[in-house]
């Protein structure tokens, strides 16, 4: 097995990271940042962007780009662009594959195996969704991790003395809190809790809707329904959240925002580090019931708590920071980058898995033992959700339970499976269902049919039931019904590797025709810089080159195959290139 690489796949930013030696290192993308944005765009030219690129381009673009697809994940959302239509797992697998490129890059070799962590409160079908976003991009997911539990791992390699630990994991698009208790040689998670839809985008978006009624207040423009002026509004209140975090007021400043009948006008107020207090108090404070409900489910009181660990971007905002310290009663631990912990423990576990470790190393001896983060049950008479695995279960784990038949000589019974707290099924989540049939005649309450539920390492859940009477057996993987088939999933590794081709000779060809006009900008300015002191055999074999460059760039539209048009440009881009060389040297 080649190297593991370790993915926090984020809801804004994600980060990679490898095992070398005996520790982990963050790998920096080929832009040379250690994060990269977890953001696609589909361009009008066929070409999908991602990472910084597809950021910086998002502001002309909102339409055709992409943020935060982890809140669409193991949901049925479809993207319809240029004719094709997108999964969320498809739209991830090009972050995916962007990363997976870089490492590769990085590395010198090529890169199949991957630990991908996910929020610990992401369901099932969340779970499943993220390994096959991970399949679609050519990687083979050995494991999926909980954030938290990553960010644990990271945290406990450094500080393996006993203790109980809580880590308050608040990023860009979701909340997660684990209790973690790190033992000799163990770290297990003793429960976990938290809020799918919660994250820095949702103070974002108070900001933004404040600055957007402020300039619907002084200029009477409703920009709320214009999402090129929306999306450059929610660009600022990002960096206005970013800013206070350090300072105590800034500016807001939107140049050519909005339009009046005396023409375009520009946006400034100030804003307080108060008044973000103010508007994004309930964010905050929301972040405190999943803290109290994960000591409650360990039964550990706060006096326990050793450590409160901040992962994720968010937790940089000094409100988030004082609510903790105020509710904890210490003041949280900073030593972990809460930017790149996750990475580096995916990174610890993905080199665990791989036999990466020194036999006996610290991180080598270290075992996982994490939980599953909501209750498994399946419905029975009158709508009632009978758990089978109840939530901050240790996994892997199976559990089993004999049930029976309701009516008279039923001959099948549908095992309908729900995720989900609640008594009833109807205010849980149906993460799957099939039918065992042929039960053996017999009056209602005889039948014996054992219901067993495994959960795998990745928190992935089996099903099974058995009619004891008959032997006769029926199982399934919950994939939940908006989750990919396998036919589709094969469909759409096609279809990224197909893509991945077209993407690459549209690169190539674009790139060289850019590197082409520039180099004929640079001739023509040479020319123009040497007119007096160039004799005219000089100017002419210059024109001549731009000529040919020229005529190049016009037939590239012509070649059938892209590799054609570029060798084609590169030959003349070379003459050119070196006659302006021959030329600077004389000069
Ligand atoms: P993550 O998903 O952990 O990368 O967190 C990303 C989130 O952290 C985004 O919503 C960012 O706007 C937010 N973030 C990053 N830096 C800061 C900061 N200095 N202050 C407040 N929020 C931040």
């Amino acid at each position: 097995m080649g190297k593991v690489i370790g993915i926090d796949l984020g809801t804004t930013n994600s980060c990679v990271a490898v095992l070398e030696g005996d520790s982990a290192t963050v790998i920096a993308n080929r832009e040379g940042y250690r994060t990269t944005p977890s953001v696609v765009a589909f361009l009008k030219d066929g070409k999908v962007e991602t990472g910084a690129a597809a950021k910086r381009q998002g502001a002309l673009n909102p339409d055709r780009t992409v943020f935060s697809i982890k809140r669409k994940m193991g949901t049925d959302f479809r993207l319809k662009m240029g004719g094709r239509s997108y999964s969320p797992q498809e739209i991830s697998a090009f972050i995916l594959r962007k990363l997976k490129k870089d490492a590769e890059e990085f590395l010198g070799e090529s890169v199949t195996d991957a630990v991908i962590t996910v929020p610990a409160y992401f369901s099932d079908s969340q779970r499943q969704a993220t390994k096959d976003a991970g399949r679609i991009a050519g990687l083979n997911v050995l494991r999926i991790i909980n954030e938290p539990t990553a960010a644990a791992l990271a945290y406990g390699l450094d500080n393996a003395e006993p203790q109980k630990i809580l880590v308050y994991d608040l990023g860009g698009g979701t909340f997660d809190v684990s209790l973690i208790e790190i033992g000799e040689g163990v770290i297990e998670v003793l429960a976990t809790s938290g809020d799918n839809n919660l994250g820095g985008d949702d103070f974002d978006e108070r900001v933004a809707d404040y600055i957007a009624e402020n300039i619907k207040k002084q200029y009477g423009t409703n920009l709320k329904k214009d999402a090129v002026a929306m999306h450059r509004i929610r660009e600022e209140a990002e960096r206005v959240k970013k800013e206070l975090s350090s300072a105590m007021s800034t500016n807001v400043n939107l140049p050519f925002i909005t339009k009046t009948k005396d023409g375009p006008v520009s946006f400034e107020m100030m804003f307080t580090r108060n008044d973000f207090d103010r508007l994004t108090k309930d964010l905050v404070d929301k972040t405190i019931i999943p803290v109290e409900n994960a000591l409650h489910d360990a039964g550990v009181r706060k006096e326990e708590i050793s450590k409160v660990i901040l992962v994720g971007g968010s937790t940089r905002i000094p409100s988030v920071q004082d609510k903790i310290r105020s509710v904890m009663g210490k003041e949280p631990s900073r030593s972990l980058n809460p930017d790149e912990c996750v990475a580096l423990g995916a990174a610890v576990q993905g080199g665990k898995l791989g036999g990466m470790l020194y036999p006996g190393s610290p991180a080598d001896q270290i075992v996982l033992m994490d939980v599953t983060p909501l209750s498994l049950s399946i419905e029975t008479v009158g709508g009632i959700s009978t758990v089978l695995i109840e939530r901050n279960t240790t996994i892997p784990t199976r559990h089993s339970r004999i049930f029976t038949t309701a009516m008279n000589f039923q001959p099948a019974v549908d095992v309908r499976v729900f995720q989900g707290e609640r008594r009833f099924t109807k205010d849980n989540k149906l993460i799957g269902n099939f039918r065992l049939s042929g039960i053996k005649r017999a009056p209602a309450g005889v039948p014996q049919i054992e219901v067993t539920f495994d959960i795998d390492a990745n928190g992935i859940v089996n099903v099974s039931a058995k009619d004891l009477g008959t032997g006769n057996e029926q199982s399934i993987t919950i994939t939940a019904s908006n989750n990919l088939s396998e036919e589709e999933i094969q469909k759409a590794i096609w279809k990224a590797r197909v893509f991945e081709e077209e993407d690459g000779d549209k690169y190539n060809l674009t790139d060289e025709k850019r590197k082409a006009e520039s180099l004929i900008k640079k001739a023509e300015a040479m020319l123009i810089e040497h007119k007096d002191d160039w004799d005219k055999d000089k100017k002419k074999e210059v024109k001549d080159e731009i000529g040919r460059m020229k005529r190049k760039l016009v037939k590239r539209r012509f070649f059938k195959k892209s590799e054609e048009a570029v060798g084609d440009m590169r030959s003349s881009q070379q003459s050119l290139q070196a006659l302006l060389e021959r030329r600077e040297k004389e000069c």
